[in-house]
């Protein structure tokens, strides 16, 4: 399953005492998290001066995590951030596969650096910037791959409790609760192994979903009142306005999963989630899809994004109501392209 070649670099590179900089995507979620976090705690088990360094604050639900008061966020500590990378040996990415997932000022300081990257990934169309590169698609999430990697380098026993929650959190998420079309056996048997680490699975799905407070399910409300259906389109979206965000106090990753309830209903097999960022001058836009519609390419083509198959990102810098009379209107024309 993995490359023998790459597996033997990537030994040799941790053979030795290393400073080590790892990197998530902008806006982390419990993937990013989850899998810079395992890393880490088995960077340090080996002996590494590990640093993880986000691009910015990362939600509130992942706040528990073991170690996760380490994790450096470059938005408020460039100074520091900027030494760390700047005297790392090398720059692991998890979770993500062009430094523009950054952002543009990350971005900037990455591209100046000198040390090698490796990239340990999961979505499509990989960019060329490391200089070993772990890349499937194919996994679910790049926890499940990070876990599949640490066995090809036999280091599984390096694995105690904090690194297997932090793994098993992002394979859960990334996962929707072992739900999605890429959970498989690969999954259920790392996640066995995790459980024998001694993980408490239970506390873990609870800390993560059992979690809001009062604003953010009164939000929820909201955006499932904002629904609209475009039933010829077996389509559907929901919006929210910088104005209701801010009536419900909303907090960061407030509206982590919101957008799974436009494909629970019957017959629905797109749906997008718009959310107005004034401060940001954006409509921030995840899309999900069931079946073969493809919602990377889709994401890619007219919203500035990507992502996988079935689970997208994108941006729009039109006002809101722009962006969704522009949206119906490619998907009246165009939604049947997307049929892979
Ligand atoms: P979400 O809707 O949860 O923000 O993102 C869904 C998926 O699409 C995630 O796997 C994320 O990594 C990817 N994604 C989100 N935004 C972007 C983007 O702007 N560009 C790319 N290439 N991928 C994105
Ligand atoms: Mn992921």
């Amino acid at each position: 399953m993995m490359n023998e070649k790459y597996i033997e670099q990537l030994q040799s590179i941790l053979s030795s005492p290393k400073k080590i900089s790892i990197i998530p995507h902008r806006n982390p979620d419990g993937d990013a998290i989850g899998s810079t976090l395992g890393l880490y705690h088995i960077l340090k088990a080996l002996g590494h001066d590990a640093y993880i360094i986000s691009p910015n604050d990362f939600p509130h639900f992942l706040a528990w995590m073991p170690a996760s008061e380490n994790i450096i966020i470059f938005d408020k500590k460039r100074e520091l951030a900027n030494q760390i990378l700047s005297s790392s040996d090398y720059i692991f990415t998890l979770d993500f596969n062009i430094l523009l997932r950054t952002g543009e000022d990350m971005e900037k300081v990455l591209e100046k650096m000198t040390a090698p990257f490796v990239m340990i990934d999961h979505h499509q169309m990989p960019g060329d910037y490391a200089t070993l590169t772990f890349s499937n698609p194919e996994f679910g999430s790049t926890c499940e791959l990070l876990y599949t990697i640490i066995q090809a380098l036999k280091l599984t026993h390096l694995v105690d409790k904090d690194a297997a929650t932090c793994i098993y959190t992002g394979i859960v998420t990334d996962s929707g609760s072992f739900r999605f079309p890429k959970t498989n056996a690969n999954t259920h048997r790392v996640v066995a192994e995790l459980i024998d680490k001694g993980i408490d699975n239970p506390a873990i799905h609870n800390a993560l979903f059992d979690n809001s407070n009062y604003n953010r399910l009164q939000l929820l409300g909201k955006a499932l009142q904002n629904m609209v259906i475009l039933p010829e389109y077996n389509t559907s979206y929901i919006y929210l306005t910088d104005k209701e965000l801010n009536e419900f106090q909303h907090q960061k990753g407030d509206t982590e999963g919101f957008v799974n309830y436009g494909l629970s209903i019957k017959g629905i097999d797109l749906t997008f989630f718009f959310i107005e960022r004034k401060d940001e001058g954006i409509v921030k836009i995840s899309l999900r899809s069931q079946g073969n519609m493809d919602v990377n390419q889709l994401a890619r083509k007219y919203f500035e994004g990507g992502g996988h198959v079935n689970a997208a990102g994108g941006k729009s810098t039109l006002s809101l109501e722009d962006t969704i009379t522009r949206f119906t209107d490619i998907i009246k024309k165009h939604k049947k392209e997307f049929y892979v």
